[in-house]
């Protein structure tokens, strides 16, 4: 079964909707690192600040035992660390050594520890979010497309490569190591001056209004930069991992091109390169790659239009007869059947077959809801006699089908004589079986109330019906 455009969709939303479940999750760890900032750095205030606040010259003298005491219980709250990574590991020996250097620098030291905990936090989400996806992904590539056992081996192979790892978690750890520093040069900035409680609050206030944040000042706003970088990471690092299993895949199957989904709200560089599409299989652009972070879009086997009719037939359960009735009526016998059934003749042979597998086919299709209208191109006697079917407040009940344009496609606004629907709810889309996109078609003998006629401003006869 080949991937349709719908389940494409779907699957960008259900990415979407994990990115978002992901983000809520990264403020959480975000909003307890800024909870474990306040709570030592109150400790500290409350044990040194004299009339000065607390200052470098505090900040300089010998650890104590209290000092050790609260290092001490900030290195358990770690947990335990034997399964940590390397880097992480390196990172606490770093710090233990700082530690003993004077009560600021153990200072300093508590509160990296808390962003090496962070970092390794994410670290593991990251991990494991872009895992759950490609995982995912390869299990979706099986279902559309028949692997051999090795070819599945290959694919899968593609997640649990640990070189594109490598390159992001060496980015986080570079981010993690600046934020330490960054904080650490926040707190003892303040600690030059002798902080006060107030200068407590104001290292911790947050600003969520964009013009306000002060990464450069605030320790919270700092925070909160880490946090859209790591943001980036996940939605940038499952987009990389899920291109590279739909490309080989589409590879190893001999897909020769490949057409381009956008995300939702997708920004005008992919909104351009979907309409490039569909792109030969070499020249396909790359996600991340020739796109940027944080793109969401997708890739999918180029769907042919005979493809598309195919599916969207499968989907309505149109049989083979009523397919060729409404591919018929669209390429041509509309005219005649319609002539026929206008003049209250009865179709005859194939008039007849197109006309009872339209009938079976149309019922099948799913109704338009939307502005419709219809351009009449009549003069003279027979407008007139025309015009006199349409009497406000009684019924209109072809014999024949009526055809309509959707409002959003261009119809020939110049015909004398407008039909309009504005709330139109039973016509047929022929959109769906991928035929004339702007056409609604309504079942011989459809009931029409007459709502109003009217000349408009630019001397048009309009009708106004309903359907319902
Ligand atoms: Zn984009
Ligand atoms: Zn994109």
């Amino acid at each position: 079964m080949p991937l349709t455009i719908q389940q494409e969709r779907q699957r960008i939303q259900q990415l979407i909707e994990l990115d978002n479940q992901s983000d809520q999750d990264g403020s959480a760890y975000y909003s307890e690192y800024l909870a474990y900032v306040r709570e030592h750095l109150t400790a500290f205030y409350q044990k040194y600040a004299d009339e000065n606040g607390l200052t470098l010259s505090q900040a300089a003298t010998r650890i104590s035992k209290w000092d050790l005491a609260e290092w001490k219980q900030a290195l358990s709250g770690l947990g335990d660390i034997s399964s940590w990574p390397q880097e992480a590991v390196n990172r606490v020996k770093e710090q233990t050594y700082a530690a003993g250097i004077d009560k600021g620098h153990l200072l300093g030291a508590i509160l990296i520890l808390g962003i090496i905990a962070l970092t390794v936090r994410q670290q593991r989400h990251i991990a494991s979010r872009v895992n759950t996806d490609g995982k995912y992904e390869v299990k979706r590539m099986l279902q559309a497309f028949k692997l051999t056992s090795k070819q599945k081996k290959r694919v899968t192979s593609i997640i649990t490569q640990p070189e594109t790892r490598k390159i992001w978690s060496r980015n986080l750890w570079v981010d993690s190591d600046k934020l330490a520093g960054d904080v650490q040069f926040l707190v003892n900035r303040h600690l030059k001056h002798g902080m006060s409680l107030n200068d407590l609050t104001s290292i911790l206030d947050e600003h969520a209004n964009m013009s306000q944040f002060k990464p450069s000042q605030s320790v919270a706003d700092r925070i909160k930069q880490m946090e859209f970088n790591t943001r980036r990471i996940v939605r940038t690092e499952s987009a990389r991992l899920i291109d590279e299993v739909n490309m080989t895949t589409y590879q190893m199957n001999g897909v020769k091109e490949v057409d381009w989904i956008t995300e939702p709200g997708a920004c005008i560089k992919c909104q351009a390169i979907a309409g490039d599409s569909p792109y030969s299989l070499d020249e396909a652009p790359l996600i991340p790659r020739d796109t940027h972070p944080n793109c969401r879009c997708i890739k999918m086997p180029h769907l042919s239009v005979m493809d598309k009719r195919q599916l969207a037939a499968k989907t309505l359960g149109l049989t083979a007869e009523e397919q060729a009735g409404l591919l018929r009526w669209v390429s041509g016998d509309s005219y005649k059947l319609n002539s026929a059934l206008y003049s209250s003749q009865k179709p005859t042979g194939l008039l007849k077959t197109t006309m009872d597998e339209l009938d079976t086919g149309l019922a099948k299709l799913p109704k338009f809801e939307g502005e419709l209208w219809r351009s009449v191109e009549l003069s003279g006697k027979e407008l007139s006699n025309y015009l006199w079917k349409f009497e406000p407040g009684s019924n209109y009940v072809p014999s024949e089908y009526l055809a309509f344009t959707k409002a959003s496609s261009l119809y020939n606004g110049n015909a004398k004589v407008q039909i309009v629907i504005k709330h139109a709810t039973s016509g047929r889309n022929l959109g769906a079986f991928n035929l004339s996109e702007g056409e609604v078609l309504y079942e011989r003998g459809s009931n029409f109330k007459v709502a109003d006629t009217y000349m408009d401003d630019a001397n048009r006869f309009i009708i106004e019906l309903e359907d319902h």
